[in-house]
């Protein structure tokens, strides 16, 4: 049985209309050694009139790079992306965006900050300023239109970057972590200031599409949440979150939805690093498919100690609030400890393991033997260096050999990232040594005790 056209108008009706259009995007970079460095693999997703759309993810997710491809600031290197049915072939005339890191420009003053957007559409100086002042009326700048950036607080600059951003009038408002900069009770204002001019009438913006890595953020703003992986970046699931707004963190089906995406995020991936976790057999990982997390050794050996005081047992999302921790801070330990087996994430618990509960009931001079042991056998960062550092004759390998090595799979500044985490390990467990001037490797020599150790 077919529907006849005649209903089709009538039901489309209901359905909000389509403002953007993600469609199989993926973005490819290239790495400093020429291979690919794939960032982004096949997202589609779509932005309707009259919701809040987060893309919820960790650090390195490609979040940033979906934003500046629906932005038309970059072209995906496959796939498309379009607003109102029309295919971008440029900057997305719709939209306009909100950056963290506020980007507005210290010579200028409020107004002109303002301005400035309204300038490139080619605006009449008059209106400009009339338009300018209705933007800084609403975000709550009012008196301070003659300010330079400098003499403004983080969240009152943010409200600049905001004013800036809703002056145009965009079809979709466009945000790349807007309050991360901010601290926790400015954050927490400023996003509830602006639901409440979103639920108004003469909001000048359509819908929003908010980056966050900050689960609780996802959930207190969003009618819709995409939850992406990393490595390459990719949507894990979308969640419909329909309970109504206000938000409060405490009611419990806030608390489940939290929870629920914790347990995501912290669990296996059938296709991220993660899978080598829950196989638990590292022997076949290597340094390229699984990560270090970007933890310290003091960073994770303290989650642990908390963990072990706590029973060894606790709710994920109640140690990040208590810890005011953010996702992005916290998980890096929580998957440190992982790689490691001295704890387990499941359901959005934390569970220390018999391995942690011996690693951090140990005295110093216990730990790190453990601590080496696991790292060796666990992290392939940690286990090339070692296995590489004994094949040569003194002992010692530059910097630049594990570099390009990583370089096969990472960025430049991942590469070194990793260095920079597989350094720390290396040193707290006395498995290998750097010279940051020299950028030499060198074994620890355990046999070989040096003069000064003989004080005892
Ligand atoms: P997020 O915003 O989720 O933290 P990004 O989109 O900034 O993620 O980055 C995703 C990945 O893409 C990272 O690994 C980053 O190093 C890499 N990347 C981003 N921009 C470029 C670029 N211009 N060239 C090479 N790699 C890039
Ligand atoms: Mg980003």
């Amino acid at each position: 049985m077919t529907i006849t056209p005649e209903l089709v108008p009538a039901s489309a009706s209901f359905a909000p209309a389509t403002i953007i259009e993600v469609s199989h995007v993926t973005k490819t970079f290239v790495s400093p050694d020429g291979s690919p460095l794939p960032v982004l693999d096949d997202i589609s997703l779509d932005l309707r009139e009259g919701e809040i759309v987060a893309l919820l993810g960790r650090s390195g997710s490609g979040k940033s790079t979906l934003l500046r491809c629906i932005a038309g600031l970059i072209a995906p290197t496959s796939g498309e992306v379009s607003y109102r049915g029309s295919p971008l072939n440029g900057a997305n005339p719709g939209v306009a965006m909100v950056f963290q890191s506020f980007a507005l420009l210290p010579w200028l003053t409020v107004r002109q900050n303002v301005e400035i957007g309204l300038e490139a559409l080619g605006v009449e100086p008059a209106e400009r300023r009339q338009r300018a002042e209705r933007a800084i009326d609403t975000i709550g700048l009012d008196g301070f239109e003659s300010a330079y950036p400098k003499e403004l607080s983080g969240g009152m600059r943010q409200r600049v970057g905001f004013a800036r951003a809703l002056v145009v009038e965009p079809d979709a408002l466009l945000m790349d972590e807007p309050f991360s900069a901010l601290d926790v009770l400015t954050a927490q204002n400023l996003r509830a200031e602006l639901l409440r001019l979103w639920r108004e009438k003469d909001f000048p913006t359509k819908a929003m599409l908010i980056v966050t890595h900050n689960i609780e953020e996802a959930v207190i703003l969003a009618d819709r949440i995409f939850v992406l992986g990393a490595n390459p970046g990719r949507i894990r699931t979308e969640i419909s979150c329909t309970f109504p707004q206000p938000r409060h963190r405490h009611d419990e089906s806030f608390q489940a939805l939290v929870d629920q995406i914790y347990t995501l995020m912290t669990g296996p991936d059938n296709r991220a690093p993660a899978h080598i976790w829950a196989a638990k057999s590292s022997a076949d990982a290597t340094a390229t498919d699984t990560p270090l997390p970007e933890a310290s050794v003091g960073g994770m050996s303290g989650l642990l100690e908390i963990l072990l005081a706590r029973g060894g047992d606790e709710d994920l999302p109640k140690l990040a609030h208590e810890l005011t921790f953010e996702v992005d801070d916290l998980l890096p330990l929580v998957d440190a400890a992982q790689l490691l087996g001295l704890a387990e994430a499941r359901d959005a618990d934390l569970h220390i393991t018999d391995e942690g509960r011996t690693y951090v009931a140990a005295n110093i001079l216990e730990s790190k033997p453990i601590f080496a042991a696991l790292a060796r056998e666990r992290a392939p960062l940690i286990r090339a260096i070692c296995n590489a550092l004994e094949t040569t004759e003194d002992g010692t390998l530059g910097e630049g050999f594990f570099l390009d090595l990583l370089r096969r799979g990472f960025s430049e500044d991942e590469a070194r990232a990793q260095l920079h985490v597989a350094i720390d390990w290396g040193r707290y467990g006395e498995l290998f040594d750097f010279d940051v001037n020299t950028g030499q490797f060198s074994l620890e020599r355990h046999d070989q005790p040096e003069p000064s150790d003989t004080g005892g």
